[in-house]
């Protein structure tokens, strides 16, 4: 491994494969270092909501928010573009999301979300008892009033992980898998090599988009990022034949319905460190939020539970951009949606790298504002 590159991207989940896919079609040649094996980070854990909306419950940051809208007008083309390309099926499923209330406490949040959605032009529709049943039989008899969201969406982000791999594979990127990076060489203020065990891999420009581990590379530059890891444990349900369309949100869990009868149940957020243990309370909290919501979901089979970390950072919005090292570039930080930013981050890493205007502001996601 000693040859130049015109862009090294060190992290192949999906935010490192779309971003060498992006450029690869603009005509560079990229590699990926991944130290295990492609997408089996954050980015195999995730649900694939693309729900920009129901996630305004979550007080998003404007600037991120804005981010988030901005990458779901972006999706259907992704998807479009990606299924041209490699034929794959990506279980891309636009039947909006359901947000659910009980009591008074949570029929009070729904209503200032709800508020918050009409202020910013965002479409909703404010659902009574009744009409939040004729979207959703199957609901708890408890459940007062709902909002839905039409326009959010799911993907399976594993098939879209891996049609994204076939694309860059096709563009000619290449791949060096089980290949952690541990340093980098430097020669007059530039990165000239990053260091793996089998030796220096030598670019241009490099991207690290670690996830997670974002911070651990960037220490050994001497940089310093706030990015800690945020572990989200789910558990999968068989249900079939399927009952639950559309994705549910609830004020403890998520229900995400993918296709063949897998239905998720998300996720746990616990600030616990490099530990991805699938744990009794974190799968009976999850078990017992969903069936207090679905309540037939309590006769499914229990099929897959798992455990990711988020790559979260001390203000909640990503990375984006250029360090004081000027051949460095950060796409890291994207936190719980990274799935949905995975095509707006491709966009706009590309820009710099090809050296266009910035079609979006990135002031407030630069790397040195910690
Ligand atoms: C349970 C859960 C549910 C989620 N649900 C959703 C959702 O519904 N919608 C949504 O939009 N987002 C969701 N997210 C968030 C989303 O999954 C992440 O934001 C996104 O996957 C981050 O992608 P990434 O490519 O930055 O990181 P990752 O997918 O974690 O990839 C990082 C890669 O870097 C590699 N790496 C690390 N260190 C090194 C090194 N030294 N050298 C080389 N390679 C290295 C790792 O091996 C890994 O492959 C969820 C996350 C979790 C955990």
């Amino acid at each position: 491994m000693n040859k130049t590159n015109d862009v090294v991207v060190i992290g192949a989940g999906i935010i490192g494969c779309a971003i060498a896919n992006r450029l690869a079609g603009a005509g560079f040649h990229v590699t990926v270092i991944d130290q295990a094996q492609p997408c089996l980070e954050a980015s195999w854990a995730a649900a694939g909501m693309l729900a920009p909306h129901a996630e305004m419950a979550h007080s998003i940051a404007a600037p991120l928010h804005r981010l988030m809208l901005e990458s779901n007008k972006l999706y259907p083309g992704f998807i479009h573009d990606l299924l041209q390309e490699t034929g794959m099926e990506i279980g891309f499923q636009q039947h909006g999301s359901l947000m659910v209330a009980r009591g008074y406490q949570e029929s009070r949040l729904l209503a200032g979300i709800f508020e918050r959605a009409l202020a910013a032009g965002i479409p909703a529709e404010v659902l009574t008892a009744e009409e939040v049943r004729q979207r959703q039989s199957h609901l708890a008899a408890n459940i007062e009033t709902g909002v839905f969201f039409p326009g959010d969406s799911h993907v399976d982000n594993r098939m879209l992980c891996k049609s994204l791999l076939t694309a860059a594979g096709n563009r000619g990127v290449e791949f060096n898998f089980d290949t952690p990076v541990v340093n980098f060489k430097k020669k007059s203020g530039r990165i000239a090599a990053a260091l793996t065990p089998s030796g220096l891999v030598q670019a241009d420009t490099f991207i690290i988009t670690a996830g997670a581990w974002s911070g651990n590379i960037l220490k050994s530059l001497g940089l310093e990022i706030s990015l800690r890891p945020i572990r989200g444990q789910m558990v999968e349900l068989a249900v079939e034949p399927q009952f639950l369309l559309p994705l549910i949100h609830s004020s403890n869990c998520y229900i995400v319905p993918w296709s063949g009868g897998r239905t998720l149940v998300g996720a746990t957020m616990e600030n616990v460190g490099f530990d991805k243990t699938v744990t009794a309370d974190g799968v009976k909290h999850l078990l017992d939020a969903a069936t207090s919501v679905v309540p037939a979901l309590g006769k499914s089979s229990v099929t897959r539970m798992w455990a990711g970390l988020r790559p979260d950072t001390s203000d909640n919005l990503p990375i984006l951009g250029r360090t004081h090292i000027s051949n460095l570039i950060l796409a890291t930080g994207h936190f719980r949606n990274g799935i949905l930013l995975a095509p707006i981050t491709a966009q706009l890493i590309s820009e710099l790298v090809t050296g266009q205007e910035s079609s979006f502001a990135l002031s407030p996601f630069r790397a040195d504002r910690f």
